[in-house]
């Protein structure tokens, strides 16, 4: 498993793919195990790095992850397989905005790591499968020092994305449904926690 994690590492380095930073999945980790999560959804698979550590906290750890590029997703399910996980990570090879989950499914913790211009739709879309007391995490909030900075940023495209999440970070700030900490841990978390309705 180790080996596995590894040349995963390995592979998203010199494929340029990237994967979460270690102090946010060890973060995650410890929050899976101390909330004792069971079901979780991921938006953004790549190559499985993080469903395959967040899957590995206990044995009764399950994770649906949706990934929508297609040389990603067989590399996912390669890692998945080698690491005999295909019991516990569900890889679904779509566009998270196109998919229809069943209205039954119900998640522990919802980790947000796919594109970051679409943060605020990830999060509408997939909130109605959390269950009470569930929990939406999203990466790269600091997206590599650029939120924040937005103003002085001189091109287009990077302006308009790190635009879209410190809008996202408002969003999560005003937003009455859930309960939002930050932390400044690898390029950036948030851990938003749905409130009890009948509170
Ligand atoms: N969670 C992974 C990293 C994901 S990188 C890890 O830490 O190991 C982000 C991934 O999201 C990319 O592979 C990209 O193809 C995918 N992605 C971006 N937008 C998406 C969408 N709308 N639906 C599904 N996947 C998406
Ligand atoms: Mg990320």
């Amino acid at each position: 498993m180790k080996e596995i994690i590894l040349e995963m590492e390995e592979y998203a380095s010199a494929h340029n793919v990237p994967i979460i930073e270690k102090d946010s999945i060890k973060f995650i980790m410890k929050y899976i195990k101390a909330n004792n999560i069971k079901n979780i959804l991921e938006i953004g698979s790549a190559i499985g790095y993080s469903s395959i550590l967040m899957a590995s906290v206990a044995p009764d750890v399950n994770v649906t992850t949706i990934e929508r590029d297609n040389a990603r997703y067989m590399e996912c399910l390669k890692n998945v397989k080698k690491c005999q996980f295909e019991q516990k990570i569900n890889v679904v090879f779509q566009d998270a905005l196109e998919v229809n989950l069943a209205n039954n499914l119900k998640f522990d913790m919802i980790f947000i790591d796919a594109a970051k211009g679409q943060y605020i739709n990830f999060f509408e879309k997939f909130k109605y499968f959390l269950n009470e007391g569930g929990v939406i995490i999203t990466d790269n909030l600091k997206f590599h020092g650029n939120v924040g900075k937005s103003a002085s940023i001189e091109s287009k495209n990077l302006k308009s994305l790190v635009e879209k999440i410190e809008n996202y970070i408002k969003f999560l700030k005003e937003n009455k449904e859930f309960d939002t900490n930050f932390y400044d841990i690898g390029d950036g978390l948030s851990v938003s926690v749905k409130k009890d309705e009948k509170k």
